[in-house]
Order: C-alpha cells, then sequence, then structure tokens
C-alpha cells in the first residue's frame, strides 16, 4: 500500500493543472438549481475525457458516472448547482472568470462546491492510469437542485434510479477534514385564522396578528429551551417570515402566518418539533383553540432542466455515524497514509445531502472536500489548488482502502 500511495500522491501532483483547469471550466458556466444542463455536460465531457468506463445523465439531470463494476458499491457526490452571486459589489474579482492566480482557483461555486466534482475527476483518472480492478463499483455523481432542495437528487438516485451504495462520501468543502454528522433541519408554516370586524370596533373581532405575534414571542423562548447534542450541538428555532391579512386598512387582520426556519439535533424528530409547536399553540389560545392555528411541514417541488417534476417533504433528517465506523476508521487510515499526519475529524454546520442519503435510507456517510466551509454563499469564494490535489489523492485511494 505504502508504494501505492506514493503513486497516487505523484499523479495527483502531476495532474495539478488538470485539476485546476477542469474547475476553471466548470466555475465558468453559471449554474443555479434547475439550470444546470450546461453544466452537466461540461462534467460529462470530464469525466469521458478522464476515461470514466461509463458516463450518462438520469432523469433528474443528475451526472452519473462509473469506474469499476464491483459487488461492493462507492460513490462520491458532488452538487453541480451552485447560489447566486449576491451584491456584485462585494467581489473584488468577476465571480464566473474562474481565474487561477497565486495558487487558487477563484469564483462562485469553487468552495460550494465544484472543486469536489474536479477533484473526483482527477481521481477517476488517477484509478484509471493506475489500472484500479479491484472488487468495487465507483460512482461519482454530479447532482442537481442541492442548494435548493438538500437530499432530493439522492431521493431520486436511490427511488429512481435503485443506486444505493454501501458508502458515500460527499465532496462538500471539508477543509480536508473527515466529517461524519450534521444537524438536519426543516420548515414549517403556521396559520393563523381570526375574524375581521370594523377597525373601529376591534372588541368585536379576532386579531390574527396578535395571535401570531404570542406565538412568535413563545417560539422565541423555544429556541433556548431546545436540546443539544455533544457532537452536533443545539437544535434551533427562528422566524424567517411573517405576512397578515386583512379586508381592508380599517379591519381586524383576519389572517397571519409565519415560515418557521428549524434546526434539528441528534434525537430531535419532525414528529417532535411539530408536537412543540401545536403544544405551545395549545397553551396560548384557550378560545376555540387549535383549528385557529394550523401547524403544517411544508413540501418542496420543482421542475429540473430535464423538465422532470419531482419533489419531497421540507424535512431533513439529522444524521451522524459513530467515530468507530468501517468508513470513517477507513478514511483516517487513507488520510494519515497519503498525509503523514491525523486527520480532523468533525461535522458541518450547514446542511447536505446527506439528509437523505443517511438520514431518510441509513447508507454509511462521509465528508472530505477541498475548501474551507466559511466561503460558501459568500463573496470572493476561492479555493487552494493545494486542497484539490489532496482531496483527489484521497478520493482515488480511499477507493483501494475500501476494497481491501
Ligand atoms: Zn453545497
Amino acid at each position: 500500500m505504502e508504494e501505492l500511495l506514493l503513486k497516487i500522491n505523484a499523479l495527483a501532483e502531476e495532474l495539478k493543472d488538470y485539476t485546476a483547469t477542469n474547475l476553471s471550466k466548470l466555475v465558468k458556466i453559471k449554474s443555479l438549481s434547475t439550470k444546470e444542463e450546461a453544466m452537466a455536460d461540461e462534467l460529462k465531457r470530464q469525466m469521458l475525457g478522464a476515461g470514466f468506463d461509463e458516463v450518462r445523465t438520469d432523469g433528474l439531470g443528475n451526472v452519473i458516472g462509473r469506474i469499476g463494476n464491483g459487488t461492493k458499491i462507492l460513490a462520491f457526490d458532488g452538487h453541480i448547482d451552485t447560489v447566486d452571486t449576491g451584491n456584485l459589489s462585494n467581489w473584488t474579482f468577476d465571480p464566473f472568470s474562474g481565474e487561477i492566480r497565486d495558487g487558487f482557483v477563484h469564483g462562485r461555486g469553487t468552495v460550494d462546491q465544484k472543486g469536489g466534482p474536479a477533484a473526483f475527476v482527477t481521481a477517476g483518472r488517477i484509478l484509471k492510469e493506475l489500472a484500479f480492478d479491484r472488487d468495487l463499483t465507483i460512482y461519482f455523481t454530479g447532482t442537481v437542485i442541492e442548494e435548493d432542495c438538500d437530499g432530493l437528487c439522492w431521493k431520486y438516485l436511490v427511488e429512481e434510479e435503485k443506486i444505493i451504495p454501501d458508502y458515500v462520501v460527499i465532496t462538500e468543502p471539508t477543509n480536508l477534514n473527515i466529517y461524519r454528522g450534521q444537524r438536519g433541519r426543516m420548515e414549517m408554516a403556521v396559520t393563523f385564522r381570526g375574524v375581521s370586524s370594523h377597525g373601529s370596533a376591534p372588541e368585536r373581532g379576532k386579531n390574527a396578528i396578535y395571535m401570531a405575534s404570542r406565538a412568535c414571542l413563545e417560539i422565541e423562548k423555544l429556541n433556548d429551551r431546545l436540546r443539544s447534542d455533544d457532537f452536533l450541538g443545539k437544535g434551533s428555532i427562528t422566524i424567517s417570515e411573517f405576512v397578515s391579512g386583512s379586508p381592508s386598512l380599517c379591519a381586524v387582520a383576519d389572517y397571519a402566518r409565519i415560515h418557521i426556519d428549524r434546526r434539528l439535533t441528534s434525537g430531535e424528530t419532525k414528529e417532535s418539533a411539530v408536537a412543540e409547536i401545536q403544544e405551545l399553540l395549545k397553551g396560548m389560545d384557550t378560545e376555540r383553540s387549535r383549528s385557529l392555528a394550523e401547524v403544517e411541514v411544508l413540501h418542496y417541488e420543482e421542475t429540473a432542466y430535464t423538465g422532470r417534476r419531482f419533489g419531497m417533504e421540507k424535512y431533513y433528517p439529522t444524521w451522524k455515524i459513530e467515530e468507530d465506523h468501517h468508513l470513517v476508521v477507513r478514511a483516517q487510515e487513507t488520510f494519515a497514509g497519503l498525509f503523514n499526519r491525523e486527520p480532523l475529524t468533525d461535522k458541518w454546520t450547514f446542511s447536505t445531502n446527506g439528509v437523505t442519503i443517511n438520514g431518510y435510507y441509513n447508507i454509511p456517510c462521509i465528508g472530505f472536500g477541498p475548501g474551507d466551509e466559511v466561503l460558501a454563499h459568500a463573496p470572493n469564494e476561492k479555493v487552494p489548488v493545494s486542497d484539490l490535489v489532496a482531496a483527489s489523492a484521497f478520493y482515488a485511494a480511499l477507493a483501494y482502502y475500501l476494497s481491501e
């Protein structure tokens, strides 16, 4: 193995400019969620150029590259959509230049997360150059719509494409650390129905804004008492939108609706989070109680660039795998073998496709990717070329460690 690792490191280094140039090409193509077609075409071109055994797109528009045809299945996942640029005056360079300068590739998506796919294309090329022939099927998935609805693409891969890997490596930025979990999240809405009356006689009506406001203040207090997990941290809740309606600006409002962003830690589920809100509403409104305030878990549905409509509930479960899990241990060994130091094992602050991969389907999953997550969704996004090199070596070497 030692000799093999030396070869992998040397190839990754030799292919440094190839990797950086591939990423630069990907960054020049704007690819917002549901508009990833040109980006998918370029990624396919790169996979074919690297000598992958098979490259195709599925009905949702996910790019699926394959190397090997073994019984065990390993997948490297990287989403190919990005968020928009935000205020351009916050950028000191063109977000779509893809410029390679001072040891960095610059632009939107370099960190979140086109750097991952660029690195795994190189990993595939390394595996082909080494004539990888272990008993392993390796999928490289360039997935869509992640920024809008994390995990939806993997719901499609598992349920429609029937791709059920034994292991998945998410290539979102981890600063080259090994991540093994994240808090989950969900989106809820509460609708309040009051009774309107003339604004000159508010006592005749029931003001939905007052009802909703009381609920908002209770939700603020609820945030302080939510549970915490040693590894993942605390659950949280906040209100992200408040809308109301009234028959006239001279009437008591009879409608209000709040949008809730809920982050879930270990042990918190959709059921427990909904029940907390229902409990809090019950305490507040004794009169005709619950029918006046209704909680719902929201639903996401969109049309992919392929024309396929697909959706899921906006419930993105918490996930973590144990530090002594086979996949984590193998990843740690791979890292130590390649880089002669111990890796840091940690978690993401944000959400990833792991919510369905592990959260729904229980497929063992870790994260390892180039770039600093602080730059995700931020201006002046750039990724060190040295990170891309390290990630490409890591992905190639991990395929060997997992098929030993
Ligand atoms: Zn991302």
